[in-house]
């Protein structure tokens, strides 16, 4: 049940909304907050997931609740963009709780490198780890600022009606696009030949779903200077995300439902009039902005010869899904203080070949997991003792190919097979076992554990491969001006991660895209949006 939106079905009327949001991602609700307050639109969400925030939400079990696709965010100081926003689509009544100077530590190997809040401290700390290598790390750092100085350019030109994008979209995006052509290892390998410090500088890859030799150095970069300046956690767990945008949408006469399936989105004569849900309703809307993925968007939301008509199949073909992964959900009858549980959190290698260590895996599942990420919410959440006396949780990831767990698709959830449940017993096990290495003193303590799959992430987030990311961050993905707010249908407009990139500030940004491109087309929205703005810069 959910806490915070009401259920499709407790909802008879939906007429009469100025635009629909499918899907409750922050994407989704970052957009229909920003219409409802900057242009006083009134806006009608619908999630088909049984509670609202997407990747954000959390689920609960007897005692223990845990995050879904939330660990840790950077840059949301009042004062930065991020921290703007969000004070806008929250009524700033979300709380943030630091995480301290250490926001995450490498593990490579017997080796440990932690990554300190501060561009100058970072650095310092880096140079210590590694003294002969003073140089490359300024000329890294120099690189980075680089990108993020060019990324405002990139993202300004989605933002900008065609004609002007097209006209000004080439030099906005020139120097980005230098850097953000090339892969992370390519430009870090003419830095540097030391693979360690090369190992210690990606570590967070996993922030973005992969690894150097394949991802864009723009989206590294963009990660890196995200948790520059510290990273913090949601006072009171990732729900409090979706918790605290919803009010906003219904204080401005929106709705956000929940077990809302959307089947299609309504064409009529080339423009975008609704969507009919799972069970054939129609509901009318003259904006219907999709927060659900690009895939999902194009090749099952749309009809097929709408589809078709754009050449959006092979519009598709120039992207790809990211990879899929393993979330190990873990309760302890413990406090995190009880077990000295840090906040920090710990980036497990085997060694620093990360590539051929992913490669290995594919082939042989037996191989050493790539990478272990963990998490220790309760550590974070300064509320969590309050709402989960006497206990603690951990959550462990690791990346898995979703064709490891093709045969059991199309099963229903839980009933999956004994062979299903015997496979993640052995994925839970090796899971714990990192974690046993690392935090020695919670072995013998678990109470409970339980493991998602990439089956998992398809059934209650409906990303078709499971995917953790929506769309992987490769050079190539930063190229496709297709990635935008606006699509070739009239009145159809996408939000999330997919048109900006991962991550909640970039599903955010998307929704920000998606909110100023529904305005721009509208003389009195922009009106309305100008006056508030102009109004809360006073
Ligand atoms: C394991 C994991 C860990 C992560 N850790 C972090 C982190 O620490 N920090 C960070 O910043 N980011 C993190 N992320 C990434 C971040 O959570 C996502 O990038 C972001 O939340 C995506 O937002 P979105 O709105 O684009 O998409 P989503 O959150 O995926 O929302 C899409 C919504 O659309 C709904 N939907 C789909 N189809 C339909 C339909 N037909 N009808 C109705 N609804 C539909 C889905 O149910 C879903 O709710 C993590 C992600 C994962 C998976």
């Amino acid at each position: 049940m959910s806490r915070i939106a009401t259920p499709y079905k407790r909802s008879p009327n939906n007429e009469g909304y100025d635009a629909i949001v499918i899907g409750s991602g922050i994407g989704g609700l970052a957009a229909a907050a920003l219409l409802s307050r900057l242009a006083g639109q009134r806006v009608l969400v619908l999630e088909r997931h049984y509670t609202a925030g997407g990747y954000t939400h959390t689920f609960r079990r007897p005692d223990y609740e845990w995050d879904v696709g939330v660990h840790y965010i950077g840059s949301v100081h009042p004062k930065t963009l991020l921290g703007k926003f969000l004070g806008v689509i929250t009524d700033s009544t979300l709380e943030w709780a630091d995480m301290g100077p250490v926001y995450d530590r490498i593990i490579i190997g017997d080796d440990s490198f932690d990554l300190v809040r501060g561009r100058e401290a970072l650095k310092d700390q880096l140079k210590g780890y590694f003294p002969n290598e003073s140089a490359a790390i300024d000329a890294y750092f120099s690189l980075i600022r680089e990108v993020n100085e060019a990324s405002g350019g990139y993202f300004l030109e989605k933002a900008l009606p065609d004609l002007l994008s097209r006209l000004l979209g080439p030099r906005l995006t020139r120097s980005f696009f230098e850097l953000a052509q090339r892969t992370t290892r390519e430009v870090l390998e003419e830095l540097t030949d030391d693979q360690q410090l090369i190992a210690v500088l990606t570590g967070q890859w996993g922030d973005y779903g992969l690894p150097p030799a394949e991802s864009s150095f723009a989206m590294h970069a963009m990660l890196v200077n995200h948790y520059i300046h510290g990273a913090v956690y949601p006072v009171g767990g990732s729900a409090r995300i979706a918790e605290s945008i919803v009010p906003v949408i219904e204080e401005g006469g929106g709705k956000v439902l929940v077990r809302a399936e959307v089947e299609e989105v309504v064409v009529e004569d080339g423009r975008a009039v609704g969507v009919q849900m799972a069970d054939g309703v129609i509901i009318r809307a003259p904006v219907v902005i999709s927060g659900a993925g690009l895939f999902n968007t194009y090749q099952k939301l749309l009809p097929q010869e709408v589809s078709r008509s754009h050449g959006l199949e092979r519009t598709l073909q120039k992207v790809q899904p990211s990879a899929a992964h393993l979330c190990l959900y873990i309760g302890l009858k413990h406090t995190a203080e009880e077990l000295g549980l840090e906040k920090t959190n710990l980036w497990i290698y085997p060694d620093e070949n990360v590539e051929r260590n992913l490669n290995r895996i594919e082939e042989d599942r037996e191989a050493p997991l790539p990478l272990v990420y963990l998490s220790f919410p309760s550590a974070k959440d300064p509320d969590f003792s309050r709402r989960f006396p006497g206990r603690a949780t951990i959550e462990a990831i690791t990346v898995a190919p979703f064709q490891w767990f093709e045969k059991w698709e199309g099963t229903p959830w839980k009933k999956r097979g004994e062979d299903y449940e015997a496979f993640k017993e052995e994925l839970s096990q090796r899971m714990l076992e990192a974690l046993y290495e690392q935090v020695p003193q919670v072995r013998g303590k678990v109470d409970v554990y339980e493991l998602s799959t990439p089956l998992t992430t398809q059934h209650f987030c409906a990303y078709e491969r499971g995917e953790i990311y929506g769309l992987d961050h490769t050079p190539s993905r930063f190229r496709q001006r297709f990635l935008r707010p606006t699509t070739p249908v009239n009145g159809l407009y996408l939000t999330g991660q997919d048109i900006a990139t991962c991550g909640v500030a970039g599903g955010l940004f998307g929704g920000v895209l998606a909110a100023a491109a529904v305005i721009q087309r509208s003389p009195t929205l922009l009106a309305k949006s100008a006056s508030f703005l102009l109004g809360s810069a006073r």
